[in-house]
């Protein structure tokens, strides 16, 4: 309230300041007012404080000194130069009125905040001020509400810098979407997945529309179908969702949940997508790797059985002969039989280690290659001196030759003809007892081998595979093996800067070739 006498009631300079509180009128109007009143006599400093002024900080009208001093000792420090500032620029006529907020102290010594208002309502002739009065309201609730207002503000702008931070940073998809799973916001990991080209999409081009319209039917649908979903049930869901990409389709693991109100009621949803695709790529690789290991522990005993079952049927023959005392079991030609078969099975199991151990040699960096100088055809006719026997008994005919040219090189020569045994049983157990070809031949400085046989031969997709380790086109009980053979020497083949591979027509035959440099 600010109250002007100037006017109503009559002020002169050397007037009473007591004179006008004694108007009936006046003393209504100050004891009614919930505000202060104050009336300063200027040049005696002078002051007159209205109960309501006092009373409003906790004082009785008697203990405060009617003085301008009084005032000043109970404004807060701080406040005390910008009310000052705002006095002297009114009282040098510059204003036409004074108005601050400032703190004042009580007398329980805490803060009131108090709307001051004021105006000089008398002047001597060279416009010195000589009465002032005005009004002291107090707006410590308004303050109070101000200040919660401004913590408020204050907390929220803060909580929304954090979430914008959040949003910014995050290589995780993160969206806010409507009941219909319309876009509301989305981050810029979002942006750039649904753009193109490799050029984030816009903000403007997203907001309003759902995954349908920019992933598609299909997954779109699914995905949506998945937000209706917690939207329903108002519950957080953790799922596995698919989208695709121009590098195919990317697997996101997403957690999605209800935004709902302070009234209860629904606005929407909030999710935060994370692209699992690499993880998940590897997750499968390691289940097939356990597979294929699991598998491999199945054959390998089924494998090293095989022989140690046929060695021990045997040594149980002689011994039971023996013992039933029939020497006519002893007879060379039975004994050469017996020798023949012992040795055919020790060197299956001596393959098969080999083969373990190589496999692991290769898995960890240590398959050395020790290059010596040789005629090429010395490991061929090697391999098939110690082959010959059972090349013979499958075939009914030695190894046919159809090129075989001298061919001198640099190479591991125990490495190289554990290939040539391996491509050659091969072209025996897979080669239907047809007989088998060799070639040797030099193309573009190179040195190439073959070994062709008329066999069950190989489908197209089965080509590269059959080179992996522990992979193999037929099934463990139509022919013994480990699928380790091929992978073995494809890795000395490739150790010695060549390369390993087959054509072939499935129920016709096939032919593996292999290319070493000749330095
Ligand atoms: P294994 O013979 O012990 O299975 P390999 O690594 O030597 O292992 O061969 C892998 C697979 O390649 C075989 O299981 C077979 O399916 C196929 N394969 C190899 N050689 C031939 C061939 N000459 N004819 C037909 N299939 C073959």
């Amino acid at each position: 309230m600010f109250i002007v006498f100037k006017g109503r009631i009559k002020v002169s300079n050397n007037q009473n300041i007591e004179d006008y509180r004694e108007n009936p009128v006046v003393r209504e109007l100050l004891e009614a007012s919930n505000d202060g009143f104050w009336d300063w006599n200027v040049a005696t400093g002078e002051v007159y404080f209205s109960i309501r002024w006092v009373e409003m900080l906790g004082y009785k009208q008697d203990e405060v000194e009617p003085n301008v001093s009084s005032w000043e000792k109970l404004v807060h420090p701080d406040d005390m130069p910008h009310v000052m500032e705002v006095l002297q620029k009114h009282i040098k006529g510059e204003t036409d009125y004074y108005e601050t907020e400032h703190r004042v102290k009580t007398k329980q010594g805490d803060w009131k905040w108090i709307l001051d208002r004021g105006r000089v309502i008398s002047r001597d002739k060279n416009g010195n001020p000589l009465r002032a009065a005005g009004s002291h309201t107090d707006i410590s609730e308004k303050k109070k509400h101000e200040e919660e207002r401004e913590n408020l503000l204050r907390e929220l702008e803060k909580s929304q810098a954090i979430l914008k931070s959040i949003m910014t940073s995050s290589s995780d998809l993160i969206y806010i979407k409507d009941k219909e799973s319309r876009i509301l916001a989305v981050n810029e990991a979002f942006l750039k997945l649904v753009g193109s080209d490799g050029k984030p999409a816009k903000m403007e081009d997203i907001i309003g529309k759902n995954d349908i319209e920019f992933l598609g039917n299909e997954a779109g649908i699914s995905i949506i179908e998945n937000d209706q979903i917690l939207l329903k049930n108002r519950k957080t869901i953790s799922i596995e969702e698919q989208t695709p990409s121009s590098n195919g389709n990317l697997t996101f693991h997403s957690i999605k949940s209800p935004i709902i109100d302070s009234k209860n009621h629904l606005i929407g949803l909030i999710g935060i997508s994370r692209n699992i695709t690499e993880r998940k790529k590897m997750e499968d690789k390691l289940k097939e790797a356990i597979t294929a290991r699991d598998e491999f522990l199945s054959i390998a005993s089924h494998e090293l059985k095989t022989p140690l079952t046929a060695l021990l049927l045997q040594s149980q023959s002689i011994k039971r002969n023996i013992l039933q005392g029939k020497p006519d079991i002893f007879t060379p030609e039975k004994m050469t039989k017996f020798s023949i078969m012992i040795d055919q099975q020790i060197q299956r199991l001596v393959r098969l280690v080999d083969d373990m151990l190589d496999i692991s040699r290769i898995q960890s960096g240590k398959l050395a290659i020790n290059k010596e100088k040789f005629d090429f055809r010395e490991a061929i006719d090697q391999v098939n001196e110690r082959l010959e026997v059972q090349i013979k008994s499958i075939t009914g005919e030695s190894l046919r030759k159809e090129v075989y040219e001298m061919v001198a090189g640099s190479w591991d020569r125990q490495r190289i003809e554990q290939v040539i045994t391996n491509l050659l049983t091969n072209a025996l157990k897979y080669g239907h007892g047809q007989p088998i070809t060799i070639g040797l031949l030099t193309k573009n400085n190179k040195l190439r081998f073959y070994v062709k046989d008329h066999g069950e031969g190989i489908k197209n997709e089965n080509f590269e595979r059959i080179f992996q380790r522990f992979e193999r086109a037929v099934s463990p009980n139509e022919v013994s093996g480990l699928g380790l053979g091929l992978y073995i020497a494809k890795q000395i083949v490739e150790s010695h800067r060549g390369r390993i591979w087959v054509e072939s027509e499935y129920a016709k035959g096939s032919t593996f070739w292999i290319e070493l440099p000749l330095n």
